[in-house]
């Protein structure tokens, strides 16, 4: 038994029309008739593509309007009336042309033209990739879709229908907007695929709605109700066919009328409501007369006389049958045809005439075995097998199950490799996508560790221009730091020179002389022991009679002659010895010798000063000095003298030395104790003590100032304190 109406794993079926897609067989048109009638169609398509003089009517549209509605219940007919149109829709604009040419195409499918149909879709694909316009491209795709559709490969015809929908997208065409959904929700629903298909099919629904066309809607809405039979949506399926009727009947379409109907009849035998199913599928076949199309009248005798073999009147079934067989054969349409001769060979099974049965089902076989619609095959094999078991045939039951089997494992195979290429195209593309967006993702890792190296780079540069500047600021400050030190340890330098100099002479002056004998004193104990030998001395030296030298030549040649005293004590002495400007013509030594040239320095003094006279200008000035001296410490004592008690003594002894005559030198060499009261006794009175014995003194005497020539001074030793001066060189 075959039905009209598709079960529910969607391949059952062939006589099943289906607007632009379908499930209509017409591969076996007699060779030579096929031939001519494509090589017309060829000649027209290749003609009214390049032709450009036809003006579009304007009443093209309409006309187109009125084949699409038909197309399906006319196929032939349309397929004439369509390459009338052509030739018109050639200057006609994009959404006009590309219309009459997608029924044109469409309607050689249907006529079982698939070869025009290919040559139809190339020549459209050519020009719009030539013109790069998509929505022809789209047509071209549409046109194959039909065709995979047509010859039962509902994988490829979704595919195909879903690029085409992808390129339409946008374009504003509501045709082709309509078709590509179509074409993918029945692809889809046929597959099984049914929740896609659903919104695809919505989809197509939408777009008849928008565009106001009651057979396009009538056509989306039978889809519909077919769709919801295989999602157990009885209700639903029954709303849908009974909307699909009403615009049926708007759209003056009796084929989707009766198509309506059929929809109808099969929700009535999955409601198990057999009355109205028959009912149903008898007013199909009752509008399908009244508008004397033979495609839907074959297609409702198919379902009759299914219907009849289900319920086992096998009498109703055969004469049904014969009819269809006869207007399929009229209409050359083998897989009418083949449907037609299925059913009638179950009807003669059933009427036990077996042998009439098994050739007209073996025949049916063989049709649909060449189509290649292996599920067809295979559910006709299994019909086949259980009548054949009911009439006791097992030997012959058993045969078609084996093949039956093979076919089903065959369409498992498929089916497995189908999902598997399906699951391995949707994995690649997955793949492909991830990778993708892994590499942008690396990419933009890459971008980002760019920035931040750059950004890191920025830093350190910053941060060493920083350090730079930084270096170079505390370089100048430390530089300015140290020229300021420079300075101030030069100003310091300067002022402890003005501080401890006698601006005059560049001696040392009283208060600095004060200050080292004060600190000197403190050490004088600890070098006498580390060399006995070494004494230290004081001199007093006083310019004789230099207020007379003022007198006669002036201040500042008195000045001068300071600074020339001063300049021949520096000569005299060694660096090591201390001398100061005392007070205003005196000066003060503190020198260390060696113990037995403490003389040999003082003669050298007076020698140095009035050997040669002073040269200052044209003036030449002749001076001497007078000083007095004392060891420290003062033998006999090793015990150290304050240099102020000693202080005292050469100034007693200067005075000596002046007042016996000046330009010499006395000298205390030693007490005759180290009493106290000897000691006490010297500082009271220097020449009282002298002359008691109590100190030893040396009188030492400088060259005479007349004689040009400098002479060795005379040192005279007193022990006695007689007479004295009464021996001094004068
Ligand atoms: P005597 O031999 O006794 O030392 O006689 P004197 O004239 O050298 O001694 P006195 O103390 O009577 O005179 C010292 C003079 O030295 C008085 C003063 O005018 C002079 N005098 C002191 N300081 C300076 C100075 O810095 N420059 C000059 N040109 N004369 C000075
Ligand atoms: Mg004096
Ligand atoms: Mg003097």
């Amino acid at each position: 038994m075959l039905a009209a109406v598709e079960s529910e794993d969607g391949r059952r079926h062939i006589k099943e029309d289906v607007p632009i897609s379908t499930n209509t067989r017409r591969c076996s048109t007699p060779a030579g008739a096929a031939i001519r009638t494509w090589l017309t169609h060829l000649v027209t398509v290749a003609a009214l593509l390049l032709a450009s003089d036809a003006l579009a009517d304007a009443d093209l549209v309409s006309r187109a309007h009125g084949i699409e509605a038909a197309l399906y219940g006319y196929p032939q007919r349309s397929l004439d009336e369509l390459g009338a149109l052509a030739s018109r829709a050639d200057s006609a604009s994009g959404v006009e042309r590309r219309f009459v040419y997608g029924l044109y195409g469409l309607a050689m499918v249907l006529s079982g033209y698939t070869g025009a149909a290919a040559a139809l879709a190339d020549r459209l694909e050519a020009k719009a990739k030539q013109e790069r316009d998509y929505s022809d491209l789209a047509v071209a795709l549409l046109i194959r879709s039909s065709f995979e559709s047509f010859v039962g490969d509902a994988g490829k015809s979704a595919a195909l229908a879903r690029e085409a929908r992808e390129l339409a997208a946008g374009s504003g065409d509501d045709f082709i907007d309509y078709w590509a959904a179509m074409a993918l929700g029945t692809a889809d629903r046929t597959r099984g695929h049914n929740e896609e298909a659903l919104a695809s099919l919505q989809n197509a629904l939408s777009f008849a709605e928008k565009a106001g066309n009651a057979y396009r809607r009538s056509s989306a809405l039978y889809q519909l109700s077919v769709l919801q039979i295989a999602l157990k949506n009885g209700q639903e399926s029954l709303a849908a066919s009974l909307r699909a009727f009403k615009d049926g009947e708007t759209a003056n379409s009796a084929y989707a009328m009766a198509n309506a109907r059929i929809a109808e009849s099969a929700v009535m035998e999955f409601l198990d409501r057999p009355a109205r199913e028959l009912a149903a599928m008898e007013e199909a076949l009752a509008i399908a007369r009244k508008a004397q199309s033979q495609v839907a009248e074959a297609r409702a005798l198919i379902n009759l006389a299914d219907i009849r073999l289900r319920r086992k009147q096998f009498g109703e079934a055969l004469e049904l049958s014969r009819r269809s067989l006869a207007l399929s054969d009229m209409l050359a349409d083998s897989g009418l045809a083949a449907a037609s001769k299925a059913n009638t060979g179950f009807a003669l099974l059933g009427l036990g005439r077996i042998q009439e049965g098994k050739r007209l089902t073996d025949e049916a076989v063989t049709v649909y075995e060449r189509t290649g619609a292996t599920a067809d095959v295979a559910a006709l094999l299994g019909e086949y097998g259980r009548d054949l078991e009911q009439l006791g045939d097992y030997k012959g039951a058993l045969a078609l199950y084996h093949r039956e089997r093979r076919l089903n494992d065959e369409i498992a195979l498929q089916t497995r490799q189908r999902a598997l290429l399906e699951v391995q195209e949707k994995y690649e593309t997955e793949r492909r996508n991830r990778e993708i967006e892994l590499l942008s993702r690396e990419n933009d890792l890459k971008t980002a560790e760019l920035a931040n190296h750059a950004l890191r780079q920025r830093v350190w540069w910053m941060l060493a221009g920083l350090f730079a500047t930084s270096f170079v600021v505390v370089a100048v400050l430390y530089r300015k730091l140290r020229i300021t030190n420079r300075l101030l340890a030069d100003k310091n330098a300067e002022l402890s020179v003005q501080s401890s100099r006698d601006p005059l002479t560049a001696l040392y002056n009283r208060r600095y002389f004060q200050n080292f004998m004060n600190a000197e004193g403190a050490q004088r104990d600890r070098r006498r022991r580390e060399d006995d030998s070494m004494l230290q001395t004081l001199l007093l030296i006083d310019i004789d009679h230099f207020k007379e030298t003022n007198d006669r030549f002036g201040h500042a040649l008195g000045d001068a002659v300071l600074v020339a005293v001063a300049e021949r004590l520096k000569e005299t002495l060694r660096d090591t010895d201390m001398i100061a400007r005392w007070g205003g013509e005196e000066f003060l030594v503190f020198a260390t010798t060696h113990a037995d040239r403490l003389d040999e320095i003082t003669a050298r003094i007076l020698r140095a000063v009035s050997a040669k006279p002073i040269a200052l200008g044209d003036k030449v000035i002749r001076s001497t000095v007078s000083i007095g001296y004392v060891p420290m410490p003062l033998p006999p004592s090793d015990m150290p003298l304050a240099w102020d008690r000693a202080l005292g003594l050469v100034d007693m002894a200067l005075y000596m030395a002046k007042v016996n005559g000046r330009n010499r030198a006395y000298g205390i060499r030693r007490l005759v104790d180290d009493e106290a009261d000897t000691i006490a006794a010297a500082e009271r009175d220097l020449e009282h003590a002298w002359k008691a014995g109590l100190v030893e003194m040396t009188v030492l005497y400088g060259p005479s100032p007349s004689s040009e020539v400098s002479s060795e001074a005379q040192a005279i030793r007193y022990n006695a304190p007689d007479a004295p001066l009464a021996r001094s060189a004068k």
